[in-house]
């Protein structure tokens, strides 16, 4: 029987990192939305430009454009382990996962993390254009000032991680997601993780939580 994992937290809670490196060590598939949707918008297109009307505001994407994504992925991935990273991010998505998912979901993690983290980790964070590596100027810098430790390449700034959007990301987290947390707390799949420590810190406590050895 396939596994099935869910990493929820709010914007630069680490799930992300957390995620990839995970799915890596274990052969697990890594269903990363965000990723799945930054694609769609680099493909061009009608739905990407409506995609971008969402994301360059904040907002959920709406479940229309959702429910064909998350289809595709398990049809593809029927028999693998998965780990959704950041998703679902709405009761309604959740309900989505219930109907598309025909499979019970193991575990649902939550990475907890303060309001000024949260600020400083998105307004700091940099990704290098060419290889994807993940950087904080504040937390993580790289060693050359703002450039990529691997290619050298100057660092971007996602979009969507300026702190007006960044505000609403917030907002919308509280509001939509949360009740999402609590629905799996009540039925008692919710683990905690304190995401506030750093990134091998978050992943001791993500193992133990999950019951997985060293
Ligand atoms: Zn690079």
């Amino acid at each position: 029987m396939a596994l099935t994992f869910i990493f929820l937290g709010p914007p630069g809670c680490g799930k992300g990192t957390q995620a990839a490196r995970l799915a890596e060590r274990e052969g697990w598939v890594h269903f990363d939305m965000g990723s799945m949707l930054r694609a769609e918008i680099a493909a061009g297109g009608e739905t990407a430009e409506e995609i971008v009307s969402y994301t360059s505001e904040g907002k959920l994407v709406p479940l229309p454009l959702i429910r064909d994504l998350v289809e595709k992925f398990f049809r593809d991935h029927a028999e693998d382990n998965v780990l959704l990273d950041g998703f679902p991010r709405s009761l309604d998505q959740a309900e989505l996962i219930d109907e598309v998912l025909q499979r019970n979901v193991d575990a649902v993690v939550l990475f907890q993390l303060g309001e000024d983290e949260i600020r400083t980790r998105i307004i700091y964070r940099r990704f290098c254009p060419e290889c994807g590596a993940v950087y904080n100027l504040r937390t993580n810098p790289p060693r050359e000032d703002e450039r990529c430790d691997n290619c050298g390449v100057r660092l971007s700034r996602r979009e969507d991680d300026t702190e007006p959007v960044l505000l609403k990301r917030v907002r919308v987290y509280r509001q939509q997601t949360e009740p999402v947390v609590e629905r799996y707390r009540e039925c008692g799949l919710l683990r905690v993780v304190d995401a506030s420590d750093d990134a091998t810190g978050v992943e001791h406590r993500l193992k133990e939580v999950l019951g997985l050895n060293d």
